[in-house]
């Protein structure tokens, strides 16, 4: 192999573990936080600069987790100022855009009040992976000193000690119910039992309904007092025996033990009602919210615990295209189809070819599995409904079909 194709080999190996370390904080497309925020507006007042971004570097765009002074919340990578502070670790301050020569021709500069000033430092795992940026940028030239290079490297620390908490938090902060990671601990647990001695066990997943439209219409807030309201309706439901998490933003699970099918069906009916039945006294117009439910049990011989929360999910999602509002349970043959079709969650830079390898996109695939993937890029409009998606760094390659588009993901079915 030539010294060129190496390094080519070592750069994406380093990315690929990047995104792994990135994908640990489970953080690319979560709402915005307040600590997140006040650091973004603290960059802001100190150096008296119009924009400050705290961002984490995906495979294809540049995700705002907090922005002050930008109405963006994502960029395109490859032009992206802080690409090049993830890729060398270090920090960048640029005085004036426009008379630099790595920057004068970027879009971000050449643009109406583009950018001239930029100051940016990694976010930097405790193993050594830059997953993201803090930056100040202004469209006036500016200098910047020593001592505030200082204070925007202490605010990245903060930042990272943010996300950390996140990492390692077994309640979420919102509904006080278990985090993804803690339900996936605990139900663990549960399965060993229920091998142990025998006992039936069955998972619900659920999901709220239209959920963005709540958020549009009567906003984030409102989104978060439907998102309390639900919990309280699924602890209330619920027996003090049963595992209950919030797996996702609008995304929850129950673990069930000594349940089977039916008993399991029967929890899920009852807290779709209660859902449904749920008022939110000063809205208008008035605001009501439903959940799709998919329920799936145990199967000793074939199943651990991301077998059985994927047979949920499969049936939660063909509850979903039934129209939404109802518990289906799954209805799969056995659990070892399901291992073939095994989604793994991932976080990979991908490339999306066609036009007789005229045209590639940048992706990033998010889930992957024996048949299909599902991929992330910033707009599916132009993409064709045959292609081909690589993920270099495996060296993978495969003819797809798009099975579902939706603007900023679609989901591949491998030929
Ligand atoms: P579907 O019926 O197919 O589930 O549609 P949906 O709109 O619920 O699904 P989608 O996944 O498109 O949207 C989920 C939305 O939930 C998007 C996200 O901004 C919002 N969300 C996630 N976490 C939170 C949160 O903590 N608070 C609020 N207010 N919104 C959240
Ligand atoms: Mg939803
Ligand atoms: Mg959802």
């Amino acid at each position: 192999m030539s010294a060129a194709l190496n390094m080519t080999a070592t750069a994406s190996r380093a990315e690929e573990e990047r995104l792994d370390a990135l994908l640990r904080y489970d953080v690319l497309d979560t709402p915005p936080e307040p600590a997140f925020t006040r650091i973004a507006e603290l960059v802001r007042l100190i150096f008296g600069v119009e924009t400050s971004i705290v961002s984490l570097m995906d495979a294809h765009r540049q995700w705002y987790k907090a922005a002050q002074g930008t109405p963006r919340n994502e960029n395109a990578r490859d032009i992206a100022f802080c690409n090049t502070v993830v890729m060398t670790g270090q920090s960048l301050v640029v005085p004036d855009a426009s008379r630099d020569d790595r920057f004068c021709d970027n879009p971000l500069v050449t643009v109406d009040s583009g950018v001239r000033f930029y100051a940016g430092v990694p976010l930097t795992t405790d193993d050594g992976h830059n997953i993201g940026t803090i930056c100040a940028v202004d469209s006036q030239p500016r200098q910047f000193s020593d001592r505030e290079l200082k204070i925007l490297h202490e605010l990245a620390r903060f930042v990272m000690s943010e996300l950390e908490l996140r990492r390692l938090a077994t309640t979420d902060g919102l509904t006080g119910l278990s985090t993804r990671r803690a339900f996936k601990e605990d139900a663990q647990k549960f399965i060993a039992l229920a091998r142990r001695h025998r006992s039936q066990l069955s998972a619900v997943a659920f999901d709220v309904d239209k959920f963005k439209a709540v958020n549009d219409t009567y906003g984030h807030a409102a989104g978060d007092v439907v998102l309390k309201a639900v919990s309280e309706a699924a602890q209330v439901a619920l027996r003090e025996s049963d595992l209950l998490g919030r797996i996702g933003g609008e995304e929850f699970a129950i673990v069930l033990p000594d349940a089977d099918s039916a008993s399991a069906m029967a929890v899920a009916e009852k807290l779709r009602h209660a859902i449904a039945q749920l008022r939110f006294p000063h809205s208008r117009p008035p605001m009501t919210v439903t959940a799709s439910f998919g329920v799936a049990s145990f199967d000793p011989g074939q199943d651990d615990y991301d077998s059985l929360m994927l047979k949920a999910d499969e049936a939660l999602y063909e509850a979903k295209r039934s129209g939404r509002n109802i518990s289906i349970p799954w209805r799969g043959t056995t659990a070892a189809t399901t291992r073939q079709i095994e989604r793994r969650r991932v976080l990979k830079a991908g490339k999306l070819v066609f036009n007789d390898r005229h045209s590639v996109i940048d992706c990033t695939v998010r889930a992957l599995w024996d048949k299909g993937a599902e991929v992330q890029l910033s707009n599916s409009a132009d993409v064709p409904d045959v292609l081909a998606l690589e993920i270099p760094s495996s060296n993978f390659k495969w003819d797809a079909r798009v099975e579902i588009r939706r603007p900023t993901s679609l989901e591949l079915s491998f030929a």
